[in-house]
């Protein structure tokens, strides 16, 4: 089920991409070369390894969930998609195959993506039924990483600037005017722009986790949230979790190889109206 490019091919993914892979370990580099042995007059002391531990899990769950949600194939096209048109489905003419319910085509990747849920610019690859469960565990450790990171460094670095006054506030919102009138040198500039960004991904990853974990309790993917579709809303919001991330959700932020298997194949899904119809039958 691979894709067989790890790469972006669109140009604006790949910025993100090559962005997203230099930033992140050259933050991570910071923290434990620059910061931690500040904090830490033992660099053998055992809260300094469970920093280590810490950060490695995140770090390495973060690149191999991402890995992971560009490797699975998120089309239908290994599924052999019947020729006849089945009620429901529809005919995409990018691709001349009948695609299932929940299907969309991307023009960025050229293809009808199962349950599509949107193209993700950080991995250049459609989010949708087979690896919605990559994106959603590695958009949360990069949550908790850059709420971590942020907070770790906060003291570190409000101490080499001279603590947290006025002006030095303003100059963590424009670092680049603040170096530019001398108020930063060189050093407090790079310290105050890591800041920046990492604040600025604080906010990116709570908005894109919260997001998730809104679609993810309603059932719907991105599409139907914006276009008022529920009719694939599940019976609770435990079975939305199900659909979702496999039978065994529960389980799935320890590692991406660890198995959940998904409801259904991708191409038919629960409609609310049989569900109510089988609660009904239940009762009688
Ligand atoms: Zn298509
Ligand atoms: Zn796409």
């Amino acid at each position: 089920m691979a894709t067989g490019h790890i790469f972006p091919r669109r140009r604006y993914d790949q910025v993100s991409f090559i962005f997203m892979l230099i930033g992140i370990p050259f933050g991570i580099g910071f923290e434990v070369i620059v910061v931690l042995p500040v904090y830490h007059s033992s660099m053998t002391s055992p809260i300094v390894g469970l920093h280590v531990a810490l950060t490695l899990f995140i770090t390495a769950n973060v690149a191999a969930n991402m890995y992971w949600v560009i490797t699975t194939d998120a089309s239908g096209r290994s599924l052999g998609l019947p020729s006849v048109l089945k009620s429901g489905w529809k005919y995409c003419h990018e691709c001349q195959l009948n695609s299932p319910p929940r299907s969309y085509h991307c023009a960025h990747c050229g293809e009808c993506v199962l349950r599509r849920d949107h193209h993700c610019v950080f991995t250049g690859c459609c989010v949708g039924f087979r690896n919605h469960r990559y994106y959603l565990v590695a958009v949360m450790y990069l949550w908790i990483g850059a709420i971590y990171g942020v907070t770790y460094s906060w003291s570190y670095i409000w101490q080499e600037v001279g603590g947290a006054t006025v002006a030095n506030v303003l100059s963590l919102v424009a670092p680049h005017i603040a170096v530019v009138v001398g108020h930063l040198d060189l050093y407090t500039f790079t310290l105050m722009s890591l800041q920046a960004m990492a604040c600025v991904l604080v906010f990116l990853t709570t908005y894109l986790f919260f997001y998730q974990v809104a679609l993810v309790r309603s059932g719907q993917t991105a599409y139907e949230r914006r276009h008022g579709v529920t009719m694939y809303e599940g019976t609770s919001a435990a079975d939305n979790v199900r659909q979702l991330l496999g039978e065994r959700w529960y389980l799935t932020w320890v590692w991406p190889s660890v198995r959940s298997r998904l409801p259904g194949d991708g191409m038919q899904f629960r409609t609310k109206p049989l569900i109510d119809e089988l609660e009904d039958w239940k009762n009688l």
